[in-house]
């Protein structure tokens, strides 16, 4: 993955750099607002605006677009930081807030006032909608519209002064009600909002836009490349107004790439509050979700949504990507570094009718690859588990596993055969008795048998027991309806198991493990419990052309 990248963005960046006049190199940032968790969208945005900084030297802010105290909060700053950091990026000391910025921001909407490029308008929300007109009629001004400056700065110094009600007035910047961009039809750049706010408290109450402010806050930290997602395209222009008509000596470039789509997620923050509002879901970090929280805590490795981020690349396209494409990144790392073990996820017991010793201690390397991993230790005994899906009454032709009168090899251990199926009183298998051989040790097997598979097993002696959480997709469709949600959801987007695990698996220091035949799981670490997630399962059914 170390091959340079390209993409539109790198491209105007190298040209830029080749003209000469960023000798301090290139500054961007990443601007969410602390209204919920990262997602994998977020991702996509962060790799990019921190990637090309560090590709070609410069720096990245992490600037909070903290504008609306009633969505945001101080736990939403602390788990974005938390995850920009655990994504493997750096903002080193320029970690910024937009109300650090307020009373630039209020001199400039002053300023405005004063020259006749804003006023104090008192429609209310509906009435300033109506009248805005639609993408084919104008809007009409509003009766407020030529208020003096003078009405206007002491109308703006009251909202300020907190002596107006939410609604009551707004600063709209006097553009014009025709322009064919809805943007530019004299939009809003101040309410009011008596609520107190994480960081400023109730020093303020009012509020600037993000049209406003964002372009603003982008100048004052001598942003060159303003890089964001293409819904704020014919934002744009407005970017570029409000730059125009204030005092300021700084005017960087707007750049528009397109967001990233995932199949089965949704990265509205909307939509996933409400998830996590109704319980739909666990919690931000609910390993079903595409927040970075969520996936890791499902175990998915940073490295492999970098990977992922930088193989999808960087364009003005739409995209929809299938989450198999995220999948081959996951298990592209976890291949690599995840040490084996074997869990019995659904267990099956199964007594060794001819063994009566102590349980037999054998060894398994941990990695079949990586040698450096050494081994670790098992047993087999008289009480073992197998996978209750490793068994079949009445199985079908060219069955490889177990059942009546068959024979397979367990896993580093011996050949064994079922003689004996014990039910309960529904019916339902709750026991085999079977015969091990014991001239089939595996790696010293002279018995001649040839059974047609090998299946895992653990000793019940050396198995801790753990809950084990397979996860589907949370939705049905692939492009869930974030408005219908409750008929979007997959009612068996989780299932829980008491499992079993091998006793090596619950002393190593390993978070991330490949469960033989069975996927890659990783130790929930939200819990005391002993619960493992499962991050992937062990097929790919797709690779990726580059
Ligand atoms: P909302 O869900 O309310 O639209 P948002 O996802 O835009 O919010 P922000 O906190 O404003 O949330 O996002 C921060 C940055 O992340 C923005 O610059 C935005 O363009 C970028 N971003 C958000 N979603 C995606 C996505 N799916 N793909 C790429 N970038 C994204
Ligand atoms: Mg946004």
């Amino acid at each position: 993955m170390s091959k340079d990248l390209n993409d539109f963005i790198r491209s105007r960046i190298r040209a830029d750099l080749d003209e000469g006049d960023l000798s301090d190199g290139i500054v961007t940032r990443f601007p969410p607002e602390p209204n919920g968790f990262l997602h994998i969208g977020h991702a996509k945005s962060i790799c990019l605006n921190f990637g090309v900084t560090e590709e070609f030297g410069g720096s990245t802010y992490l600037r909070f677009d903290d504008t609306n105290p009633r969505k945001e909060s101080e736990n939403f700053v602390e788990s974005i930081k938390s995850d920009v950091r655990w994504l493997g990026f750096d903002w080193k000391d320029k970690l910024t807030f937009a109300s650090d910025y307020f009373d630039q921001l209020y001199s400039y909407a002053e300023q405005l006032i004063n020259d006749g490029k804003a006023y104090v308008c008192s429609l209310t929300t509906d009435e300033i909608r109506n009248t805005r007109g639609t993408l084919l009629e104008p809007g009409s001004d509003s009766p407020y519209r030529d208020r003096s400056s003078e009405e206007n700065l002491s109308l703006f110094r009251d909202m300020k002064a907190g002596k107006c009600e939410e609604g009551e007035h707004v600063l709209r910047a006097k553009i014009d009600m025709s322009s064919p961009n809805m943007n530019m039809r004299d939009p809003v750049l101040y309410r009011v909002i008596h609520a107190s706010h994480h960081r400023t408290g109730d020093d303020w109450c009012i509020y600037p836009m993000y049209d406003f402010t964002h372009c603003i806050c982008d100048a004052l930290e001598g942003i060159t490349h303003s890089l964001c997602t293409l819904e704020f395209e014919n934002h744009r222009p407005l970017y570029d107004w409000v730059l125009e008509n204030i005092d300021i000596n700084y005017h960087p470039p707007q750049i528009e790439f397109s967001r990233l789509g995932l199949e089965y997620a949704v990265m509205s923050k909307r939509v996933i509050t409400e998830l996590v509002n109704r319980g739909y879901v666990e919690g931000w970090d609910d390993p079903r979700l595409y927040t970075i929280a969520g996936l890791r805590r499902r175990g998915v490795p940073s490295e492999s949504i970098r990977n992922f981020c930088r193989r999808i690349g960087i364009s003005k396209q739409d995209n929809l990507v299938e989450t198999e494409y995220l999948d081959f990144c996951v298990r592209e790392e976890l291949e690599q570094d995840a040490p084996r073990g074997m869990a019995v996820i659904d267990p099956l017991r199964v007594i060794i009718t001819n063994f009566d010793e102590e349980d037999e201690v054998l060894t398994a390397a941990w990695h079949p690859k990586n040698p450096e991993l050494g081994n670790r230790h098992l047993t087999f005994g008289r009480e073992i588990y197998i996978e209750r899906a490793d068994f079949e009454e009445i199985p079908p032709k060219k069955y490889k596993r177990l059942s009546p009168g068959a024979i397979v090899r367990l896993r580093y251990a011996y050949i064994i055969r079922c003689d004996e199926v014990i039910k309960d009183g529904n019916g339902e298998v709750v026991e085999i008795r079977a015969t091990y051989f014991p001239d089939s040790k595996s790696g010293a097997d002279t018995s001649g048998l040839k059974p047609k598979g090998v299946i895992h097993f653990i000793s019940a002696a050396n198995s801790i027991a753990a809950e084990i959480r397979c996860y589907e997709h949370l939705f049905i469709s692939k492009v869930p309806n974030g408005d219908r949600l409750e008929n979007e959801l997959n009612p068996e987007s989780v299932r829980i198991y008491s499992g079993l695990i091998e006793r090596a698996l619950f002393e190593s220091d390993a978070k991330s493990f490949q469960f033989e035949r069975n996927g890659y799981f990783f130790r929930d670490e939200s819990t005391s419990r002993l619960v493992f997630n499962r991050t992937v399962t062990l097929r790919d059914k797709w690779k990726p052309t580059t």
